[in-house]
């Protein structure tokens, strides 16, 4: 609310804060592509100053983004949860579902999974409210999380003699927006559903809960295998179950600029996808993978990492797409938050 009345209003401290950013970007010297990592480091000291300590734009209502591609170990845990993290450092508040039994997403942000917490199984399967569940960063205090633990694994099998099967996740999620409003606590932002490599009954549940698909593609050889696969259940649950449901957004991950393969890939799917892909492509970085393992994402365990300044960029670039007022022609309005949803 603040920075967004501060945004529109000219010439107040916003203005002179993008002043003082574009004359210390302007400050650095060009470098040129011969020392590839002098280029890098004068590209991340840009972005450090673009991008530190920026409030991003809010978005009217509460955004919510199923993170899906069928392949595993693309990128989509770390694409999920970096971009949360990154939004919620930014100032907004976010929710983070852990939907894969193999509880990636909350070893990454740092909330107990342990056998016999509550989780999105309880929530799933026995109907428990998301609010007994989520669990608040401790270190990105507008970060939330509801971990998953082993017991989803069973979930999958459950589900199928349950009433309402497919609605599960979006019935909890649309109750617990309307316990934070009853609760007096802040609106949700964003919600991110981080899902397994598997087209069954929890992705279902997530791709009905959902309005946004964000499909995270690594550059690599087979990577465009199984999308066409994925956009046609996109569709069939857009023409069945969802009919809000779309692909959204399209991260690049795990981008070597120097490969003439992840090139050809990047371009293939910028050509496809020209405005569901986000200009901003995630390199390899080994900070980004050693993250998980001290509990963190890498927005916090290293901020200044090319890793984290490229989730920083492509969270700012999610942020403005889905902003009010979009000049973007292509973008559609966020779900709004009704009862009906
Ligand atoms: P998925 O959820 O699709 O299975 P993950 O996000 O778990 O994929 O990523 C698979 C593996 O690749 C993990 O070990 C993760 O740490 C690593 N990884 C993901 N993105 C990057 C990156 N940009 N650079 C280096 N390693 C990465
Ligand atoms: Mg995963």
């Amino acid at each position: 609310m603040d920075q967004q009345d501060a945004s529109s209003a000219p010439g107040d401290g916003a203005a002179a804060d993008e002043a003082r950013r574009a004359a210390l970007i302007d400050s650095i010297p060009s470098v040129d592509e011969s020392t590839p990592l002098a280029a890098q480091l004068a590209a991340d000291a840009r972005r450090r100053i673009d991008l530190s300590g920026r409030r991003f734009e809010r978005p009217a209502t509460t955004r919510i983004l199923t993170v899906a591609n069928q392949k595993g170990g693309v990128g989509k845990t770390t694409t999920t949860v970096n971009l949360a993290a990154a939004l919620a450092q930014a100032g907004a508040t976010v929710l983070v579902i852990d939907n894969d039994p193999q509880g990636n997403a909350s070893t990454a942000l740092g909330i107990d999974h342990r056998a016999g917490t509550p989780s999105t199984y309880e929530v799933l399967v026995e109907d428990e409210e998301l609010a007994a569940v989520v669990q608040q960063s401790s270190r990105i205090p507008r970060l939330w999380g509801a971990p998953a633990t082993i017991d989803l694994s069973g979930a999958e099998i459950e589900l199928v003699s349950l009433v309402a099967r497919e609605n599960r996740l979006r019935n909890a999620i649309d109750a617990y927006l309307r316990h934070r409003e009853d609760q007096g606590l802040d609106r949700l932002d964003y919600v991110f559903i981080d899902c397994p490599p598997s087209l069954g009954l929890l992705t279902v549940n997530a791709f009905v809960a959902a309005r946004e698909v964000l499909i995270p593609i690594q550059c690599e050889y087979y990577a465009l295998e199984g999308l066409s696969q994925l956009l046609k259940n996109v569709q069939l649950i857009k023409n069945h179950l969802n009919p809000a449901l779309h692909v959204s957004t399209i991260l690049l991950t795990m981008y070597d600029a120097r490969t003439n393969l992840a090139q050809q890939v990047a371009a293939e799917v910028r050509e496809h996808f020209p405005a569901q892909t986000l200009r901003t492509t995630v390199p390899r970085s080994v900070r980004i993978s050693e993250a998980p393992s001290h509990g963190q994402t890498v927005m916090t365990y290293d901020p200044g990492s090319t890793g984290a300044l490229s989730y920083l960029a492509a969270a700012r670039e999610l942020a403005e797409r889905g902003a009010p007022a979009t000049s973007d022609p292509g973008a559609r309005a966020p779900q709004p938050v009704t009862k009906e949803n």
